[in-house]
């Protein structure tokens, strides 16, 4: 079993907190459609939004040459407060129009975005109107991707806490896994549990709206994504109870999410080690070929996923990597604390951001490694720190134990980058 007791000196989940506010560099919050849309597959976005918007999803996903695509733009051009009635009616028009072409969509998403035309329109008032015109077929349903309010990361947890209320009551004792995984990662997560006896698993989003996905008292959840606050709190509200875990990201945090979620569900230890023993061996060797290069290494983290926290853990403890800066947009300890426990102490943890300051801060660290926004990362690069981008994190398959090489060489492959461009430099 891992030795999952804080490092000497504590964990961090009681050092002080620096937050500040003040210009934060933050992307948009319409990105979780990227992944979102290939994860529900009879699901279809349609951003309430402007030309900015239209053009952010099409640079972003590419162009969808052989599919339907799955998400669209309703671009809203500027209105005053009297053009909001037709505002509605064109909206509606619309969503007709999409939903006769394509009877393979049963879920549809208004995205609300941040222009100031789309602020006014009251978008869970259409949602509203629209699922009873379009159901039993279609439930329609709203969430804001605005990027003024969110990190990018925030969109998936806009979309998942809005499917909550609407999931059926259940009183059966399940397990519901909360989180968009590529369905990859997802079938191997299964494949764990039910090797272990756990088998009565809902997930959320389920790939599908005929999988049905209920939640009630009895219902247990675990996250998988540690940016998922709002859904976390939806649960709560509608009876379900989270088992707290570190995140699933290494060897040693799979193995303790999957541990919380074995011991809530009385598996044995023997068990236990049985269906973990190989891919943790396998995990190991992985992570410690990408942690050559990681090793004795200085890490810092601008706030940008929400993914921070349980990636510096990772690095720290399984990579033999040092975090001077551990910065997150923001802190909830029911998500965070158990990897919080598990951070070995020294770094400063930051919640929020006033980038300048922040900027200040990194260029007096001038870290090894500075995982940020694509907003920062040019800048820093041309001032020869090394960077790594915290978007491609969620682009990348990344959780659980057959991905744990993968997750160390996304930190280590920039850092051997620069070694290489150091020596050719001077040959
Ligand atoms: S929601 Fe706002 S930040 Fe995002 S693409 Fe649209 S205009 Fe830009």
């Amino acid at each position: 079993m891992n030795d999952l007791t804080p490092t000497p000196g504590g964990g961090c989940r009681s050092a002080p907190v620096l937050k500040q506010r003040g210009q934060r560099e933050v992307f948009c919050g319409l990105t979780g459609i990227i992944w979102l849309h290939r994860k529900m597959q009879d699901a279809f976005f349609l951003v309430v939004g402007s030309r900015t918007c239209a053009h952010l999803l099409q640079s972003a996903a590419g162009v969808m040459i052989f599919a339907e695509p799955r998400f669209g733009t309703a671009i809203l051009e500027e209105q005053d407060l009297a053009g909001m009635k037709d505002a509605h009616t064109e909206l509606d028009r619309e969503v007709a129009r999409l939903l006769q072409r394509r009877p393979d969509i049963r879920q549809l998403f208004l995205v609300g975005s941040c222009p100031s035309e789309v602020i006014k329109i009251d978008l869970a008032r259409a949602a509203e109107r629209l699922s009873q015109v379009h159901a039993p077929h279609v439930r329609v349903l709203n969430y804001s991707g605005s990027g003024i309010e969110t990190t990018f990361t925030e969109g998936e947890d806009a979309c998942l806490a809005s499917m909550v209320p609407v999931l059926k009551d259940t009183a059966a004792r399940e397990l519901l896994l909360v989180g968009a995984l590529p369905d990859v990662v997802e079938d191997q997560m299964l494949s764990l549990l039910g090797q272990m006896g756990i088998d009565n698993i809902r997930l959320l989003p389920a790939r599908r709206i005929d999988e049905t996905t209920a939640v009630g008292a009895n219902t247990v959840f675990a996250l998988t994504q540690p940016f998922l606050g709002e859904t976390h709190a939806a649960l709560m509200r509608r009876g379900a109870r989270h088992i707290p875990a570190p995140m699933p990201f290494g060897e040693e945090g799979t193995t303790a999410w999957l541990r919380a979620v074995a011991t809530e569900f009385g598996v044995d230890d023997a068990t236990f080690d049985a269906v973990t023993a190989a891919p943790r061996a396998r995990a190991r060797k992985a992570i410690a070929q990408a942690a050559e290069h990681l090793n004795g290494k200085s890490i810092f983290f601008f706030p940008d996923s929400q993914l921070e926290i349980p990636l510096a853990r990772f690095l720290t403890r399984e990579c033999g990597m040092t975090a001077v800066e551990v910065g997150s947009p923001y802190i909830h300890d029911a998500i965070h604390g158990p990897d919080l426990d598990l951070l070995p102490a020294g770094p400063q943890i930051s919640e929020g951001q006033d980038v300048d300051l922040q900027l200040d801060r990194v260029r007096a660290a001038r870290p090894d490694l500075t995982v940020c926004g694509l907003g920062l990362a040019n800048p820093l690069e041309a001032e020869g720190l090394t960077t790594k981008w915290a978007i491609e994190l969620v682009f990348t398959p990344v959780h659980f134990y057959e991905q744990a090489g993968d997750l160390a060489g996304l930190f280590s492959r920039p850092i051997r980058r620069k070694s290489v461009l150091r020596v050719e430099a001077a040959e």
